[in-house]
């Protein structure tokens, strides 16, 4: 697929509030780009989430630590328009968007087995899978979730399994380590580790 003739093909959709982005969100993107063989990857922080009890650091520093984790990889696309949206970020509302902006394309929505869960509690979620294929990764802690999803879903539309070693990496957990001050070296790419501690981020759990 030549994506300098044209319009992008297959484009996939990876949303996450990124608070902050760590090294299990880029190793997803990076096994997305490859077995669903997308010509691009639009990597979209949430705005305002509408899903998580807490608040969420201020978009601008999320959309910058993204900048950071995935800005250099090849095909990969940061797009800022939930950040931009007033009200809360809804998903549907961004792959309308995308589909009016590339018609030809197929979509390919990636999330994790934690969200796939929770999807029959996302606004207007039945639309999704019309707009979009959904794309499942496994995520440690949450195994047999996805057999659950498949049952609860049976006949909704094709769902495809992003095959990815589960790694037992979250925000929520590096959160938790800065608040009580103990290294995340080995969880974030080393400029998203820098701007936290050069913004002070994170130092209250
Ligand atoms: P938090 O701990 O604050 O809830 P998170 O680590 O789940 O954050 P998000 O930004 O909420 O990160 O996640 C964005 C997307 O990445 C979601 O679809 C989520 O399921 C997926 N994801 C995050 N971490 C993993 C992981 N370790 N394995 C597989 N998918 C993941």
């Amino acid at each position: 697929m030549n994506v300098s003739a044209g319009s992008p093909r297959r484009v996939g959709v990876f949303g996450g509030a990124f608070d902050p982005p760590h090294l299990a969100h880029t190793a997803l993107a990076l096994a997305v780009l490859e077995q669903l063989q997308l010509d691009e990857l639009r990597v979209v922080p949430t705005g305002q989430a509408w899903h998580k009890s807490r608040s969420l650091t201020p978009a601008a520093h999320r959309l910058e630590m993204v900048r950071l984790a995935f800005g250099a990889m090849e095909r990969v696309v940061v797009d800022p328009r939930e950040t931009l949206r007033s009200g809360p970020s809804y998903t549907v509302d961004t792959l309308s968007e995308l589909h009016a902006e590339f018609p030809l394309a197929q979509l390919f929505l990636i999330i994790g087995e934690d969200q796939a869960v929770a999807l029959p509690t996302w606004h207007r979620w039945r639309e999704i899978a019309d707009f979009a294929t959904i794309c499942v990764a496994a995520r440690a802690g949450f195994a047999g979730a996805r057999g659950t999803f498949d049952a609860l879903h049976q006949g909704l539309a094709p769902f495809q399994t992003i095959e990815l070693p589960p790694m037992d990496v979250s925000a929520t957990d590096i959160r938790e380590r800065l608040a009580t001050h103990q290294n995340i070296a080995s969880l974030v790419f080393e400029p998203v580790a820098r701007y936290i501690a050069h913004h002070h981020l994170y130092q209250t759990a």
